[in-house]
């Protein structure tokens, strides 16, 4: 069970060759994103500012995807980009998230077949709190992403918790 002996028919127990630090990391490489992805908080391109705060505290999160008329990802908006247009003086109620949000080709994503481990090396390199799940799918001859999913810190920690929760080597 923990991965030093294996068996075969008619040669019996024997010793794998692979040491405690390879049957962690192989544990680690199992967990994928599609089984630990949350559902996506999303709002629509023409949605205010003000909007996008309301949701952001009605779905308790801290990061909503953008979708654009076709209802495929546009852009992102975090916590910061919303303090900070709420920091100026215009009506939240007239400004369109679009022209806050961190927009296309620039978003960071992941797919659901990859593993969590590369989805949580993105979170560190990037400096971000939260990435799309998306699949890609063509919109007027260009690739274009439908988001299925987000990974979040707390993903992440939870992958991390039942990892510890498993590992007897
Ligand atoms: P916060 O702003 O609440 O600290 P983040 O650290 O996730 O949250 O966001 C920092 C900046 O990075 C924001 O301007 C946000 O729009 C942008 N951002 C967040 N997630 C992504 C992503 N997946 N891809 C690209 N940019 C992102």
């Amino acid at each position: 069970m923990a991965g030093f002996l294996d068996a075969r028919p008619r040669v019996g127990y024997f010793y794998t060759g692979k040491d405690s630090n390879q049957l962690i990391k192989e544990e680690v490489n199992r967990k994928i994103v599609k089984d630990y992805k949350a559902p996506p908080i999303i709002i629509k391109e023409s949605s205010s500012v003000y909007d996008a705060i309301c949701t952001l505290f009605l779905e308790d999160v801290g990061t909503l995807f953008v979708l654009n008329g076709k209802g495929h990802l546009a852009g992102v908006v975090s916590r910061k980009d919303l303090l900070r247009a709420a920091l100026g003086k215009q009506n939240l109620e007239d400004m369109p998230v679009s022209i806050i949000m961190t927009r296309m080709p620039n978003i960071i994503t992941c797919m659901p077949d990859d593993s969590l481990l590369d989805a949580a090396k993105k979170l560190i390199d990037y400096q971000i709190d939260s990435l799309p799940v998306v699949r890609p799918t063509v919109e007027a001859g260009k690739t274009a992403y439908e988001v299925v999913g987000r990974v979040t810190k707390t993903t992440i920690t939870r992958g991390f918790v039942e990892l510890g929760n498993e590992i007897h080597v």
